[in-house]
């Protein structure tokens, strides 16, 4: 049994890695500010004498001795990240120092849960982790892109000065149960929008695309990410290829819901990029063959199910 900290675990991705971490037999304290994440969401884990909850901000330093970090905290939607710009690069900048600083006092692992966002507005498609990005450094969207390119370079760092043992990986659009109701994501937009037959707002001409990956697949590779060895540190994209238009999706979302939705266009937010899709290759060689296994309309489904809980309907 190893003893896991997994910081923003009450959020929507860290919730599902704190479950599946204490159903793999592990002793797992969550940490989270609740900025964006919720009780709600590890509410069922409490009853599990194997699970603590926390509440603590990662810009503050933060004591304990386990064997494996997982750093999520950071509010991930542009809604949320972009409410606080400053608040959101000194969660991802100190509290990675925190972080690391903790992994190295207790000589624990530590992984980073970085983003396709350093990758701005690419230029190279699909994007390989060789690709330095195109980011828009006093942009809208800079706060969080430099600021986990930041954390990047501190987890480097602290590997290379200090030894640290240290995992990145850059996560791409994730999407599944318990994404957050009103953080202003697609996928959660559209279904809620379709579930109560309102018009689904498309940002720009929808032409843009995206690769959607369900959360379940991205917990998977970030375990066996965690399980490689001391000398693979990454960084390593994941997410899944399948790439679409955002109106597609919005298609695909009235389909899957039977709304009577109609699509209306509305005005691109600064920097949105116009395509993204990860090149999973380094993935599947270095994480025993990992790959995204669930389809798109197997987890829309799900996640239909789950708003449709959570809306009543
Ligand atoms: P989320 O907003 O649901 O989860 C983030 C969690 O961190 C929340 O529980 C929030 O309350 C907590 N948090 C925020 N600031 C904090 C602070 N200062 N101290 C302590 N806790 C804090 O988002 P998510 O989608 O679950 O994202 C989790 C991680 O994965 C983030 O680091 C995000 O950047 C990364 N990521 C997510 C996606 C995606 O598509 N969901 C894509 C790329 C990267
Ligand atoms: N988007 C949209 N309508 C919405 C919310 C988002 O058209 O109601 C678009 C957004 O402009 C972007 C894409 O969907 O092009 C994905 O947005 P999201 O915020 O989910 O993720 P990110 O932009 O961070 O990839």
């Amino acid at each position: 049994m190893k003893k896991i900290l997994v910081t923003g675990g009450a959020g929507f991705i860290g919730s599902h890695l704190c479950e599946r971490l204490l159903n793999e037999g592990n002793e797992v304290i969550c940490l989270d500010n609740y900025f964006t994440g919720s009780k709600r969401n590890v509410v069922h884990l409490l009853d599990n004498p194997f699970f603590e909850l926390i509440r603590h901000d990662v810009t503050e330093p933060f004591y304990i001795e386990v064997d494996e970090i997982y750093n999520l905290a950071c509010p991930a939607s542009p809604i949320h990240y972009q409410y606080n710009p400053i608040k959101t690069i000194k969660t991802s900048v100190m509290g990675a120092i925190n972080m690391l600083g903790l992994a190295k006092r207790i000589r624990a692992k530590i992984l980073q849960a970085s983003t396709s966002e350093v990758y701005g507005d690419p230029k190279i498609h699909p994007q390989t982790e060789d690709y330095w990005g195109h980011v828009n450094p006093i942009g809208l969207r800079s706060c969080y892109d430099e600021g986990k390119r930041c954390a990047e370079s501190l987890f480097m760092n602290y590997h290379h000065q200090n030894n640290v043992r240290i995992k990145i990986i850059r996560i791409f659009n994730t999407y599944g149960t318990r994404m957050h109701p009103q953080d202003g994501r697609v996928v959660s937009n559209f279904i809620i929008q379709a579930l109560h037959n309102e018009d689904i707002t498309i940002y720009g001409d929808g032409n843009q695309t995206r690769s959607f990956q369900y959360v379940d697949d991205l917990v998977e590779g970030m375990t066996r990410m965690m399980a490689t060895g001391d000398d693979f540190i990454g960084p390593v994209n994941i997410g899944n290829p399948m790439e679409f238009t955002i109106r597609e999706l919005a298609e695909k979302v009235i389909e899957l819901t039977g709304s009577r939705s109609k699509l209306i266009y509305m005005p691109l937010p600064q920097d949105d990029p116009t395509q993204r899709q990860p090149d999973i290759s380094l993935a599947k060689k270095a994480l025993g063959g990992w790959e995204p296994k669930v389809h798109l309309e197997e987890g829309l489904l799900k996640t239909i199910a789950y708003f449709k809980q959570l809306e009543n309907l």
